[in-house]
């Protein structure tokens, strides 16, 4: 196969070096502004795959050696040369992804609250102790690494997930093997570069590039402890069933259907406003994304929808080079089919289109992956546009009667990422948060995402395994913990034989 010359031919990144693809199968790379294939990214044979874990086994020990405040030091760096270089990182993440520049710098900035976490190790991980549990014995309890642990990132945040993922596994003493999205790899490439210039020791951060065949060897593999996975409900599904069948520890993030609960109280201009970003921003390939709105009460539906239908209209979509769009395209010319065919199925199954942005006007010339903000009416719980998570700018909105209508609605979805109510009812706001069954809730919060000190993570089918995003909780993930009873015997101290289970 001749390549392109304008076409880069990516690699991976190996023991601190990249390194060409052997496998002989690549996938393309587009510019999803303006469809064009950029550049070509080589998919992981499992021999290849075996390699970058046997260069990360052989740099683990040593890592895991380091201080934690050493540790700490790499990581600090590392963040610092993400803030030197966030306007050349914003453009690599806009011309794989197709998002805002705004956005970009959001993605990048919300990534670097979990770094923020990751250097402060030493206390993430500090164990506890109790003296004198009984017999003159202390006991405590310390974290230690896991050893080579992997990551599998989605398309959709080419630098936040992955930094999410990985900068605590890494601070903790890990070896960590990184097998970003194949439509989003130069992210993760480029971040490579600059955790080897921040000091980190090579084959401590490896990046694979692949699909299932790579991925399928990061499960099978004896020497990888744990997997963290974002990406879709069936695939988080099958990482957690197949990681775990092979005994390792696996947290799996899904999708979502993300609901705002608007109620008759609630200012209708501000939720409508709040609605339009957190629906349609990022081209909706957000996994906490408003999905859709489900106001209370026919009066609170119609003038919410007729609010929308007008602010709609003035929404702006097109490449990120222009600074005035709004939201660009989406990923793939196969993701912008699969929105068409969720609205048009939709609209046969009996919902009525209020907004329709199939055929947005661009540019005459325009070949990349855009779609208008569409707006559907009237859906119901029983139609396909309501059950499954769209990933692009088609939402939804579903009438109710009651508060309790909504909870047991969202409830009864299989998905429980995000959800929030907008209101002025302080008794409604509780009540709604303590019954419902998603696990980030938010409170005339449009997108309830927890600052990187705390866990990320939904319920049900949106998440699988006890593990989380960002948060203290990768800490806990990434470590084991050994619990040491210890005792110094002094001279006249009894040592006879214990038959019987010993008690303090
Ligand atoms: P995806 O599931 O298609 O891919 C995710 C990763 O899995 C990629 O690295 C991909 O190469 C790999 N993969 C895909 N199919 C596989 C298979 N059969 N076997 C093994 N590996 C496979 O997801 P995507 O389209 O890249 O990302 C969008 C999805 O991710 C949406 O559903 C979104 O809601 C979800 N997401 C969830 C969160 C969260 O925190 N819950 C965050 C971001 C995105």
């Amino acid at each position: 196969m001749t390549v392109d010359q304008k076409v880069r031919e990516l690699q991976h990144f190996i023991n601190g070096s990249l390194v060409d693809g052997t496998s002989g199968r690549y996938s393309d790379v587009y510019n999803p502004s303006t469809g064009e294939v950029i550049a070509r990214v080589p998919l992981a044979s499992r021999e290849e795959v075996i390699t970058a874990i046997e260069n990360a086994k052989a740099a683990f020990p040593a890592w895991k050696k380091v201080s934690a405040g050493k540790r700490a030091e790499v990581v600090q760096r590392f963040r610092q040369l993400v803030s030197e270089n966030i306007e050349e990182l914003i453009e690599v993440i806009c011309e794989e992804s197709g998002k805002t520049k705004e956005d970009a710098k959001g993605e990048i900035t919300r990534g670097l609250e979990s770094v923020d976490l990751a250097i402060n190790v030493a206390h993430m991980t500090k164990g506890e102790y109790s003296v004198n549990v009984g017999g003159g014995i202390n006991a405590y309890s310390a974290k230690y690494p896991l050893g080579v642990v992997a990551a599998i990132s989605p398309f959709n945040f080419p630098v936040m997930v992955p930094l999410a993922q990985t900068s605590m596994a890494v601070a903790v003493g890990n070896a960590v093997i990184l097998k970003p999205s194949e439509k989003v790899p130069i992210s993760a490439l480029y971040m490579s570069n600059l955790w080897k210039e921040a000091g980190l020791p090579d084959g401590i951060w490896t990046v694979i590039n692949g699909d299932k065949e790579a991925v399928d060897e990061l499960l099978e593999n004896n020497t990888i402890e744990a997997i963290s996975f974002v990406g879709s409900t069936p695939v988080a599904e099958h990482i957690y069933q197949k990681g775990t069948s092979y005994n390792k520890r696996v947290a799996a993030l899904g999708g979502g259907k993300n609901f705002m609960v608007v109620m008759p109280d609630a200012d209708l201009e501000k939720t409508a406003n709040a609605f339009l970003g957190a629906a349609y921003g990022a081209a909706s390939q957000r996994c906490m994304a408003i999905s859709g709105a489900i106001p209370v009460g026919k009066e609170t539906a119609d003038k919410f929808v007729a609010i929308l239908k007008e602010k709609i209209a003035n929404l702006k979509v097109g490449p990120y080079t222009d600074e005035t769009v709004d939201f660009g395209p989406v990923i793939t010319q196969q993701s912008k089919d699969a929105v068409l065919a969720a609205i048009n199925k939709g609209i046969e199954e009996g919902a009525q289109i209020v907004v329709d942005g199939r055929n947005p006007k661009i540019s005459e010339t325009s070949k990349g992956f855009y779609l208008g903000p569409t707006l559907l009416d009237e859906v119901t719980p029983s139609m396909e546009i309501y059950e499954k998570e769209v990933f692009g700018p088609a939402r939804i909105i579903v009438r109710v009667e009651s508060l309790q209508e909504a909870i047991d609605l969202i409830n009864d979805h299989e998905l429980g990422n995000g959800v929030t109510i907008f209101t002025n009812s302080g008794a409604a706001a509780r009540k709604f948060q303590e019954e419902i069954e998603v696990g980030m809730v938010g409170v005339n919060v449009p997108i309830p995402i927890p600052v990187g000190y705390h866990n990320f993570g939904g319920l049900k089918r949106s998440k699988f395994g006890e593990g989380y995003m960002f948060g203290p909780d990768q800490a806990r993930f990434f470590t084991k913990v050994k619990t040491i009873s210890e005792r110094w015997l002094e001279e006249d101290d009894e040592t006879a034989s214990t038959f019987s289970f010993p008690s303090n």
